[in-house]
């Protein structure tokens, strides 16, 4: 059975425990390999690592940073069948999936920082013709990237390739459960002679290596992307060692249908936005709002439209649904959609887990789900499920809406659906998340701030912000006279 290795001060190597885990393919419920049961001596290795390289990485001249980045990115490329194969995998996502979003989006990540350091700025400000001040933005050290399961070389990538451009190395953790690509991606890097130690990856539990990075006394800057009661939890170790935190967490987004869309557009994004990578995406419309006067026609063409996402093998071309992560995190699904039966919510589709023939027979395959008949504020409303799990709603006026999608201690993303051009901008004014689509969704554009509000995070990702995160502003201010 393969064995996954860390990846520390350049070399692939074993934990220095020799504990290993077992990793799961959520497709058939079997152990396939095994990762490093990482602890904190593993992490102090790993940090030693990054900040012996610090010096030399951070003195390194942009465009050598730059250029060995966009090696590893045409590796990524070179390697596409592979590590798609491996994605769909670990995770359990439509292979069609992974080749098309993931491990395309992972080398854009690598591409778009790469060019980013080199057009990145600081400013200078001249208040009169005594003074003038200038800003630097250097590096700040060994940051720490700590990253969810649900596109997990996407979100690694993303968080990675900022810090490095910037001239911070990096100890990393991916998710224990899909930990398969990060490990081949370590693997890319030391072909692409990524300078050792820039980048050190610890495999293992959250609760053991990836808390030994985030206490750790040489780590100042922490990028997180999870959950937001593990979000919670960084935030209260890092905070009393003064880190500069960033924290991408869950989300309950709102998707808001009026009467006057384009009806069969709204439709169809909409069950993409809901259903899209088993609705294991921290951006999918988990609640459909839609004006009472097409909440009956909504429903029953959404409804319709359901029925055709065929649930199957994920390595087959037909599977539009794969299996979800994991045995806990399906049976956490199930939960909710009991939850919101008793809650009196009414299952339209779905609701139950599959069986799928065959090599899957053993898979962890929940059906889509459409609940409808429950109110904004029930717990099924309120909380993230995470899941192929979506609720519909009617609503009245443009205020009733804005007061249920402002409703839950989320503001992550929301969808409108309007032709009305005032309408549109008055309520993606009024929604409290950091990303709104307007009759479109998951358009992404790497420049853009990317984050959430409220519970759903601290500070954006994404374009500059990514990289002044990653660097600490000193202004110097200079005496002309
Ligand atoms: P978790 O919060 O469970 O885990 C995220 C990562 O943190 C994993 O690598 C995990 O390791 C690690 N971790 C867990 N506990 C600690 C700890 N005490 N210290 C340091 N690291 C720790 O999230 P999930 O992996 O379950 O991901 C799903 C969540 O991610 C959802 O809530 C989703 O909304 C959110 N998300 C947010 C996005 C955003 O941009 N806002 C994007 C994508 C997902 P391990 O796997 O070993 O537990």
């Amino acid at each position: 059975m393969q064995k996954i290795k860390n990846y520390i001060n350049g070399e692939l190597v074993e934990p220095i425990s020799k504990s290993y885990l077992d990793n799961v393919n959520p497709s058939t419920g079997e152990v396939y390999s095994q990762i490093p049961d990482s602890d904190k001596e593993d992490v102090e290795i790993a940090v030693q690592s990054a900040k012996a390289a610090f010096k030399s990485w951070s003195e390194t001249s942009i465009t050598d940073r730059a250029k060995v980045m966009n090696r590893i990115a045409d590796l990524i490329d070179k390697n596409h069948e592979k590590l798609a194969m491996a994605e769909s995998v670990d995770n359990g996502k439509p292979l069609k999936l992974a080749k098309k979003v993931d491990i395309p989006r992972a080398a854009a990540n690598m591409r778009f920082y790469a060019t980013g350091i080199e057009h990145f700025a600081s400013e200078s400000h001249q208040p009169n013709t005594e003074y003038i001040n200038y800003t630097t933005r250097t590096p700040i050290g060994v940051a720490g990237c700590i990253s969810p399961w649900n596109l997990p070389l996407y979100l690694f990538t993303w968080k990675i390739a900022p810090a490095i451009a910037a001239g911070n190395t990096v100890v990393a953790k991916p998710s224990e459960i899909t930990p398969m690509t990060a490990f081949l991606f370590s693997e890319l890097c030391i072909e692409a002679g990524l300078p050792a130690g820039v980048l050190n990856i610890v495999h293992g539990l959250g609760a053991k290596a990836g808390q030994a990075i985030i206490e750790h006394k040489d780590v100042p800057v922490i990028s997180f992307t999870g959950g937001t009661s593990t979000g919670k939890s960084i935030a209260a170790t890092a905070a009393p060692m003064f880190k500069k935190l960033s924290l991408e967490l869950g989300g309950k987004n709102p998707n808001v249908i009026f009467a006057d869309c384009d009806f069969d557009k709204a439709v169809k994004t909409s069950v993409t936005s809901s259903f899209a990578n088993q609705g294991q995406i921290c951006l999918c419309g988990s609640r459909i709002m839609v004006e009472r006067s097409i909440y009956e026609k909504f429903v029953s063409a959404f409804v319709k439209e359901v029925k055709n996402l065929k649930v199957a093998d994920p390595l087959t071309d037909e599977a539009k649904v794969g299996a979800v992560v994991s045995e806990p995190h399906m049976n956490k699904v199930m939960s909710y959609i009991e939850l919101a039966k008793k809650e009196g919510g009414e299952v339209l589709i779905g609701g139950s887990r599959i069986n799928v023939d065959g090599r899957c027979e053993n898979g962890y395959f929940i059906a889509p789900t459409v609940i409808t008949n429950l109110s904004h504020d029930c717990r099924t409303n309120q909380e993230e499920i995470f899941g192929p799990v979506v609720t519909i709603m009617p609503f009245d006026t443009e205020e009733e809406v804005i007061e249920f999608a402002n409703s839950t201690a989320y503001g992550l993303a929301a969808t409108i659906w309007t032709e009305n051009l005032k309408r549109a901008h008055r309520v993606a004014h009024n929604i409290k998340s950091g990303i709104i689509w307007v009759n479109c969704w998951l358009v992404r554009d790497l420049r853009t701030p990317f984050g959430g509000m409220k519970q759903s995070g601290v500070g954006r990702e994404g374009g500059w912000e990514a990289l002044r995160f990653f660097t600490e502003p000193k202004n110097i201010c200079i005496a002309l006279k």
